[in-house]
């Protein structure tokens, strides 16, 4: 029988041992660290829960007010964050024994590879017929003077306090989530970003994002370089001082590559391992999945789907990975979803939060779902703007799969009321069906 082997148990590699393990093949699973990975020990799950209970902090006073309700939120110990450490501890254990579940074993150690069809871990050699290299990213340490004192990411996601001042250093998508959680526990955060915050956004997006970090006291501080870290400041280079306790840099990832790699003879780059449609490698008996492979959407869903992808095909199916209806979230209050590809819309058509019954119960009046089209009608790019965000853009990540038509969408009567209600009246916008809202004369 041949013999598996999948180096990481993060999101990609617990799943596609898992997948190996259920199809009742010989298959190893080799983790370094813990299982689960940066997105159940340092990344979504730690960030999100914090995320929640920013949010609530920050909501449940304005909600009340809203309401007529009078609402008071403490928590003087921090008792979060021993919750935190909990769900993180529940989750990695409960990736590694879903592994051993599917009957695929599991082995600690670091995997390096020693010949073309041998890794080694712990001095034991583990002979392979078939790879799937699956061991993430690591966080991009900027060359800034003092950079020693600063935190990543990844760690600063796992503070088990509430600084006093936060100076976070980069503006995309982990850099302002960890902002805006730390302004709302209390910290007084700026947030300093070498160009334009959320460059990946357009206006609409960034504005909504800009308007929240200075609705909860950020100082954002856009088209600046840091020169240098001190003890307890950050000195950019237009000579600004910022306090900063701690010092976050959340600058970028890079691929991990297992050591030995270059004995594989698979071509890789900066950005990770190239792999075809099918995710193998320039070697065919090797495949890749999650962080670690040279793409654009570097997020854990894709990294489970790849999971999915690289052990059915490296068993002899042919699957293909899909990325245009992947949707990606940033976990902002509100959040903002998108999916698809803004660039192929010929017509767009928007919906406000503010007229959707739903939301007007909830207390909430930002908002938005924004849909794109292309000359044939068909549904290719999908923005949302609302408290739940993360659950509206799946639905379009669904239709547009789906093949789904702006008419197909238009014709569906969806809950009411309901937020998802939003996007399907963007859509009767299209047909001059969207009475909802009141129309503007002038347009
Ligand atoms: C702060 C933060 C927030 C995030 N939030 C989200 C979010 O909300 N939603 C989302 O979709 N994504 C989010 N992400 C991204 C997400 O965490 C990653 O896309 C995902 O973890 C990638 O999974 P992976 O399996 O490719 O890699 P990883 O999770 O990095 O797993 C790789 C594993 O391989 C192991 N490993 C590496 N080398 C070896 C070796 N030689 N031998 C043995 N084991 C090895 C590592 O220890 C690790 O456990 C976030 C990331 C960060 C940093």
């Amino acid at each position: 029988m041949d013999m598996y082997v999948v180096i990481g148990g993060g999101s990609a590699g617990y799943v596609a041992g898992s997948v190996l393990g259920r199809e009742g093949k010989e298959v190893v699973v080799i983790e370094k660290g813990k299982f689960g990975g940066v997105c159940v020990n340092s990344g979504c799950v730690p960030s999100i829960f914090l995320s929640d209970i920013s949010f609530l902090f920050s909501r449940l006073n304005e909600i009340g007010n809203y309401k007529g309700l009078e609402i008071s939120v403490t928590d003087s110990k921090g008792n979060f964050f021993s919750k935190r450490n909990e769900i993180i501890e529940y989750l990695s254990n409960a990736g590694k024994e879903l592994v051993k579940n599917s009957g695929a074993e599991v082995i600690e150690g670091e995997a390096k590879i020693v010949s073309p069809n041998e890794v080694e871990v712990e001095g034991k050699r583990i002979s392979f017929d078939k790879l799937i290299i699956a061991t993430g990213s690591i966080p991009l340490k900027p060359s800034i003077k003092g950079i020693e004192r600063a935190i990543s990411e990844d760690e600063a996601v796992n503070l088990n306090y509430v600084p006093s001042s936060l100076v976070v250093i980069g503006g995309g998508y982990a850099g302002v989530e960890i902002a805006q959680i730390y302004a709302r526990l209390g910290s007084e955060v700026t947030l300093i970003t070498r160009g334009k915050i959320m460059k990946y956004l357009d206006e609409d997006g960034q504005k909504i994002i800009k308007d929240s970090l200075e609705w909860d006291g950020v100082e954002l501080i856009e088209n600046c370089e840091v020169e240098e870290i001190r003890e307890q400041e950050v000195v950019t280079k237009k000579g600004m001082r910022k306090k900063g306790e701690i010092v976050v840099y959340a600058t970028g990832r890079k691929p991990n590559f297992p050591k030995g790699i270059d004995k594989l003879g698979i071509k890789y780059n900066d950005n990770g391992i190239v792999v075809n449609d099918l995710l193998q490698t320039t070697n065919s008996r090797v495949y890749s999945a999650g962080d670690v492979i040279d793409k654009e959407k570097k997020v854990a869903h894709v990294a489970m789907l790849e999971g999915i992808i690289s052990a059915l095909n490296s068993s002899g199916k042919m699957e293909r990975i899909d990325y245009f209806s992947v949707p990606q979230v940033v976990y902002t209050d509100p959040q903002i979803g998108i999916v698809g590809n803004r660039k192929l819309a010929v017509k767009e058509c928007k919906f406000p939060l503010s007229a959707t019954t739903r939301a007007i119960i909830k207390g909430l009046r930002e908002g938005y779902a924004k849909i794109g089209v292309d000359e044939k009608g068909k549904i290719v790019y999908g923005e949302v703007v609302a408290d739940v965000a993360e659950e509206l853009v799946n639905e379009l990540a669904i239709a547009i799969k789906a093949g789904m038509t702006c008419k197909d969408l238009a014709l569906t009567a969806l809950v009411h009321p309901s937020l998802s209600e939003s996007m399907i009246n963007a859509c009767r916008g299209f047909f001059n069906l969207d009475v909802d809202r009141f129309k503007d004369k002038n347009a």
